[in-house]
């Protein structure tokens, strides 16, 4: 495939954008080359700038579970944008996307929206210090809630593919509030807890992890940390903003059924729209203002076209939660057949997978943290990746990444992705 009007585009976008991109992972930095860019999408098809047809496995990072321009979610927008595109007052579809959303989900009674999945964990952990009256929290190696302070502490996702897990410009006053715990180690969480007794106001955590590969927690660790925190009284967030609306109805709550006491959300939420929430019980959502003390606002919040896309994509998903089990099966599809391509191939692999979550790590050891995560051999994975992209396959420019599968991806799509991989030499 060619794509040399991408790479002039990128090489215009340098002159006037950082890197090229609004978004680091954008810029192939991890596996090299340069960037496709996009000129439109339908379905589960991304077409090019230079005329290629890929068929897609991030689906914006997540939002389209549905696929690219699906009707309905376009037909609400397009609509709504008739009557105007942002009032800064409130509108009735905010309640109507709340209502539904909180409906679906289990636990929660009140839910506030912002625009990104960064300010809706920045707010949770602001919410939580301000229910509890506590600093510290803790959070995981690998794990990425967003590009907000005080959450560039051993990050996942972009921040490790261009090493800046610990980014610049974060302070040390503020660094020193967020401490690490390896995933899936209860004890190391316990012993952490114990040194810091009192301090904690949250631990804060993807309970299915997508920002190191995708990595699923032991059984006991998930019940462990709930445990934990209700003893202790700290407030555990679950960071849904992956697997929001996107492994169930109820998302990991649901799945793993263990109830958290904060959840933030984005991606499936908006439809494809930038829209991001977090949502908890009544006594701790009161804590915020106008009627609590903790500040949280936001010009764009809730902002009517975004409402409309998120309101249509979440329609689609209590009306059809068989959807869930479709992609589900898609999942399990594709990682067999890639299992299979690279067992005969010899090449030293783990597929970890939850519901449409799934991730190829180049390594014979079982992925089960962000250390085992990095072991991942990056040369074969570049050779993968740019071996697929030749061939029209768009997966994720980073070994760190989760592929997210979406409903529009028919049988034939997986056989060709799985049959790509055949012809690559890696
Ligand atoms: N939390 C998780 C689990 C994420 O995967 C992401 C983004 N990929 C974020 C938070 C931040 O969301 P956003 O990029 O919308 O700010």
């Amino acid at each position: 495939m060619i794509y040399q009007r991408s790479s002039a585009l990128f090489a215009e976008a340098k002159k006037y954008i950082p890197g090229g991109v609004n978004s680091p992972v954008r810029a192939f930095k991890a596996v090299g080359g340069d960037p496709i860019f996009v000129k439109k999408a339908k379905g589960a098809y991304l077409y090019d700038e230079d005329g290629n047809k890929l068929i897609d496995y991030i689906a914006s990072w997540g939002p389209l579970i549905l696929g690219h321009a699906h009707e309905p979610v376009i037909n609400a927008v397009v609509e709504k944008a008739q009557n105007g595109t942002s009032f800064g007052m409130p509108t009735e579809i905010e309640t109507e996307l709340a209502k539904l959303a909180i409906s679906m989900v289990p636990n929660m009674d009140k839910i506030r929206f912002v625009n990104s999945g960064t300010e809706a964990c920045m707010s949770a952990v602001r919410l939580a210090r301000g229910f509890t009256g506590k600093d510290k929290i803790i959070k995981f190696a690998g794990c990425y809630h967003g590009h907000s302070d005080s959450f560039l502490i051993q990050a996942g996702s972009g921040a490790v593919t261009f090493g800046s897990p610990n980014s610049p410009g974060v302070t040390q006053g503020t660094a020193k509030d967020t401490l690490l715990a390896d995933y899936n180690d209860l004890a190391g969480v316990k012993a952490l807890v114990q040194a810091n007794k009192g301090e904690l106001a949250a631990i804060i955590i993807e309970p299915i992890a997508g920002n190191m590969g995708c990595i699923v927690p032991a059984d006991d660790f998930m019940k462990g940390l709930r445990e934990l925190c209700t003893q202790e009284g700290i407030l555990l967030i679950f960071d849904e903003v992956m697997t929001g609306f996107r492994l169930a109805k109820g998302g990991a709550q649901e799945v793993l059924n263990i109830k958290a006491d904060i959840v933030t959300y984005g991606k499936v939420i908006g439809g494809g729209l930038p829209v991001g929430a977090f949502a908890a019980r009544t006594e701790i959502m009161d804590f915020l203002a106008p009627d609590g003390p903790v500040y949280q606002a936001g010009t764009l919040s809730g902002n009517p076209l975004a409402m409309s896309a998120g309101l249509a994509m979440l329609t689609e998903l209590n009306n059809n939660p068989e959807v869930f089990k479709s992609l589900a099966d898609k999942a399990e599809y594709l990682h067999k057949g890639i299992s299979e391509v690279l067992i005969n191939k010899k090449v030293a692999h783990q597929i970890n997978r939850y519901g449409s979550m799934i991730s190829v790590h180049f390594t014979d050891e079982a992925v089960v943290d962000f250390a085992s995560s990095a072991k991942g051999n990056n040369e074969t994975f570049k050779k993968y990746f740019h071996g697929m992209l030749e061939r029209g396959v768009y997966l994720p420019p980073s070994a760190f990444e989760s592929y997210f599968l979406n409903d529009a991806l028919s049988y034939e799509d997986l056989d060709a992705t799985i049959n790509a991989l055949k012809e690559i030499e890696l």
